[in-house]
């Protein structure tokens, strides 16, 4: 890999190196296990001495391509692939933080983050306090506790498409001398790179725009390098780890020490591995990421412009968008799109936010994100029925919020499915 490489050169060439009689195309190595002439060196690569394999929940080729490009994509110095978005957010977490301690998040998350914060750490332990992303410096401060470890968000919000304050969330966290962790799902390294914006740790659920095909469950853990372990708040990292044999993650991996933790102790307990299929996938999304983000972002955008505009659309969220919040904070943090993700009000409610999904042809009902392929959803009467209609407003659903997964079909044809299911969606 060349250093200078841009962004697009390292989707495509990097993570994969094959030498003279490789395979050119990163291989799938469907194995467990691996085989050994010599115990002295299976002792050293159990001892960490050396770099290999052993066993697939802690390594394994393929995965370790894909952590390798995606960590050169995202600017940072390693990576940890997992079985989920899920997974990646409980490990980077857990990593850090333990039972008695505490975290600030941005409360603008997917409902799967806000419930695994609200609900599931509490049980072990782990408070969360949740702060309103447009919180002053001193309001942040105040959520603040001598325990807390970490500060959360999401680079894009999920599904409000708010745009993170990058230049306050970092000052906060320094100033608290506790990592930014930043989930970069909806944007991607394509189109923000957190770690150069003051993150110091990005996961990613790869299931959406990485995988960008709807094939895989996955995530990714990606480390960036710069941030000061040794400042008294985190001697996991620093002093021996006794379930290690004494191992000091700090001293012997310096920049990479946080992702080295998390694998081989977390991910040794815990479990949630990539299979190296999905690792295969996720290598091959990467390498159309740039141009698949590019198309995303300039249909998503066309699209918010067109339904902001027609009679039966109340109103429409895109950051793109000269009315949407984030548009300023997008010009700044996104210059090349604002992602693929947008919603928008239908007139005639829940009713008509029915009709519309079931008219459409092209876009299809699916409960996902990131596809290549358009997808519809009306959470009012899906994902979110179980609420009453008070529960779904201030959970941020509206009875007429419709969220589209622009794809990247041609806009024309994207234009006309939605013009039709616009009109059908209004019939008695
Ligand atoms: N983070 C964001 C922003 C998401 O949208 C999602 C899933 O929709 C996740 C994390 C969770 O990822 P996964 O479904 O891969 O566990």
């Amino acid at each position: 890999m060349d250093k200078n490489w841009k962004i697009e050169t390292l989707a495509i060439q990097g993570g994969y190196e094959p030498k003279a009689g490789e395979p050119r195309i990163v291989p799938i190595v469907q194995s467990t296990t691996f085989k050994y002439d010599d115990a002295d060196y299976v002792a050293k690569l159990f001892d960490l001495d050396v770099p290999g394999y052993f066993y697939t929940r802690l390594a394994n080729p393929t995965a370790d391509a894909f952590e390798k490009k995606i960590a050169q994509m995202e600017g940072g110095s390693a990576a940890l692939a997992t079985a989920s978005g899920q997974a990646a957010i409980s490990l980077a977490i857990l990593n850090i933080c333990q039972c008695g301690q505490h975290i600030v998040s941005a409360s603008t998350l997917y409902g799967g983050t806000y419930n695994l914060f609200s609900a599931t750490f509490p049980k072990f332990g782990i408070e969360v306090t949740f702060v309103n992303p447009d919180a002053s410096i001193e309001e942040m401060q105040a959520a603040f506790r001598p325990s807390t470890r970490a500060l959360y968000a999401e680079s894009i919000g999920n599904p409000g498409m708010n745009v993170l304050d990058f230049e306050k969330f970092a000052e906060v966290a320094s100033q608290q001398q506790v990592p930014l962790i930043v989930d970069n799902t909806m944007a991607t390294p394509y189109l923000c790179r957190p770690l150069e914006l003051g993150a110091d740790i990005v996961v990613h659920s790869a299931t959406k725009y990485i995988d960008g095909h709807a094939t895989s469950v996955g995530g990714v853990i990606v480390e960036g390098g710069n941030f000061n372990w040794d400042n008294g708040k985190f001697p996991e990292l620093v002093e021996p780890d006794s379930s290690y044999h004494g191992m000091q993650y700090l001293k012997t991996f310096g920049a990479s020490a946080f992702t080295v933790k998390a694998r081989v102790q977390l991910m040794r307990d815990l479990g949630p591995t990539v299979a190296p299929m999905n690792a295969f996938m996720f290598y091959q999304g990467l390498q159309t990421l740039p141009l698949r983000m590019q198309r995303h972002s300039e249909n998503a955008l066309a699209l918010a412009g067109y339904l902001e505009k027609h009679p039966s659309v109340s109103w429409a969220c895109y950051p793109g968008l000269k009315s949407h919040p984030s548009y300023e904070r997008a010009g700044k943090y996104l210059s090349k799109g604002a992602s693929g993700v947008l919603t928008f009000g239908i007139k005639g409610g829940a009713t008509a936010g029915k009709k519309f999904m079931e008219a459409c042809r092209l876009i299809a009902l699916v409960v996902h994100v990131g596809d290549a392929r358009s997808c519809v959803l009306h959470p009012a009467s899906t994902t979110h029925r179980q609420l009453t209609e008070q529960q779904q407003i201030s959970s941020g659903v509206s009875p007429d919020l419709i969220r589209l997964s622009v794809g990247i079909e041609h806009i024309d044809d994207l234009i006309s499915d939605v013009e039709q299911a616009l009109a059908a969606s209004q019939k008695l």
